[in-house]
């Protein structure tokens, strides 16, 4: 995937890498202006969003909930499906609006992974005027030279997909209790659907011991839990030749954390080594997502996911059997290139004998440049029953093993009020949502919660002594 011409491809070495932060520049510019930041798609973005916002506050600005009243707008964009492009574009027409009728000042940034396209960049310079900033996955660091640079026409900034390690990155967390942590950035498998290698470059893993630098600070300013982020994060350390990512998970449980856990591992990677370090570990939660994406060897040969539906199966009852109380979720695509009803019945077959606790699915969508967009494409309504087939069965799995839990006394880590406000609300250890009636003074606790009542998607529960 090529570049905008006018941007200029840079590559650099992981020591270039460095954070302008306001808090060495100093400037009144925004101070006391406000904010709307929009994160959309997977953890990596609102993680990145973390960042963004500390950046912004760094100004001197507050977050507020509206584009009405802010004064800049960021809207942390996904490119992982084609609706992430509708969704963007239906937002940023309410932008527009916003600064042609009541904020002529309005400063609109956007950056995350559709800027990295190139079409995007394009269309977002020649078509859309009233966006002053444009940034790339490897470019939030400029977002200060961005802010206090900003001239009229547009400030565009996307580097190439090589990108840098960063370190000692700041964030306001959105957290005080538990806290994403990058190990690893940019992906190298290159599944013949994802765009992700294209806008968020090669797999670059961050050095260990600035790893469990992070981790430590994060334990010793009173975070109980930390999930270690990456596309593909069992692959962690193969390019620095330095560390496995099951010594990788050893070394963050040694720091004592209650609470490890990791998104997303890839089932090519799954080692041995992996499932003994997460099943001795008491640190280590026992819940693995697993992305199966489809159970036909012929569509995963064609993804180019290098697992068949057997060894895919044999991971899995593997890590059942090293830890039979894990729950474990996956990602599923149907209608992909080429799935047939055959193909499909072999994904519900996985399906069946693996019993999900839960799983993401989504209905395949054509990424420009990627090699799967040229294969002969399903048609829409075909794809779309199969989605409905395929829920009505992973439903029915999510309900079941939430039942098992029914009467059962977990802990639960307390992270704050519940949806609608009445309850509190946290996590189980497998990454079970669980309503709670307790006391405030419980939130960022681990509690012992016996479960009264379970739904498909959330239970309730009470605190026990
Ligand atoms: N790295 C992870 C892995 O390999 O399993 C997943 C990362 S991706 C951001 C999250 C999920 O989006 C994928 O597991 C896949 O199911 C889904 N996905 C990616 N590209 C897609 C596409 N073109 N159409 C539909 N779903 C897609
Ligand atoms: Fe995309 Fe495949 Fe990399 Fe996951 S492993 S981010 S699906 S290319």
């Amino acid at each position: 995937m090529n570049l905008p011409n006018m941007i200029e491809a840079k590559k650099r070495s992981r020591e270039d890498a460095k954070h302008i932060y306001l808090d060495d520049i100093k400037s009144d510019m925004y101070k006391d202006k406000k904010y709307f930041l929009k994160t959309y798609g997977c953890q990596m973005n609102v993680h990145d969003s973390e960042e963004i916002a500390y950046i912004l506050e760094s100004f001197g600005m507050t977050k507020i909930d509206t584009i009405e009243g802010a004064d800049v707008v960021v809207l942390n964009t996904c490119a992982i499906r084609e609706n992430a492009h509708d969704k963007l574009y239906g937002f940023l027409g309410r932008c527009k609006h916003e600064k042609e009728t009541n904020n002529h000042d309005l400063i609109i940034c956007i950056c995350g992974c559709m800027p990295q396209e190139e079409s995007v960049s394009n269309d977002l310079i020649k078509n859309h005027p009233y966006v002053d900033i444009v940034f790339g996955t490897h470019n939030i660091h400029e977002l200060t030279d961005m802010l206090l640079n900003k001239i009229d026409n547009q400030n565009i900034r996307v580097y190439s997909i090589e990108g840098n390690v960063f370190e000692n990155v700041k964030y306001k967390r959105d957290s005080n209790i538990k806290a994403w942590v990058d190990i690893q950035y940019g992906c190298d498998k290159f599944c013949t659907y994802c765009i992700v290698p294209y806008t968020r470059g090669k797999q670059r893993s961050r050095h260990s011991n600035e790893i469990i630098h992070e981790v430590e600070c994060l334990k010793n300013n009173g975070y109980r839990e930390v999930t270690l982020l990456g596309q593909n994060v069992n692959a962690y350390g193969k390019d620095i030749e330095d560390i496995t990512f099951a010594e990788l998970l050893d070394k963050v449980a040694d720091t004592g954390i209650e609470r490890v856990r990791f998104v997303t591992s890839h089932p090519w990677d799954f080692t041995d080594d992996m499932i003994e370090v997460i099943s001795s570990r008491d640190n280590i939660m026992p819940y693995i997502h697993l992305p199966l994406q489809s159970g036909s060897d012929k569509i995963l040969k064609l993804m180019g996911r290098r697992y068949t539906k057997e060894e895919y199966l044999t991971l899995y009852n593997k890590i059942k059997k090293a830890m039979p109380e894990s729950s474990i979720t996956t990602d599923i695509i149907v209608g992909f290139p080429g799935e047939e009803e055959e193909d499909f019945k072999d994904t519900l077959d996985v399906v069946e004998q693996c019993k999900y606790d839960s799983a993401f699915t989504f209905i395949y969508s054509p990424r420009e440049g990627t090699p799967a967009a040229k294969m002969e494409q399903v048609d829409k309504k075909v794809a779309e029953e199969r989605l409905q087939r395929l829920n009505e069965v992973i439903n029915k799995y999510a309900r079941i093993a939430n039942e098992k839990y029914l009467d059962k006394v977990v802990p639960v880590l307390i992270e704050g009020k519940s949806e609608k406000g009445e309850m509190l609300m946290g996590y189980t250890d497998t990454m079970k949502l669980v309503n709670v009636s307790a006391p405030n003074d419980t939130i960022g606790k681990i509690v012992n919660v016996k479960i009264t009542n379970v739904k498909t998607w959330s239970m309730d529960g009470e605190i026990v002594e």
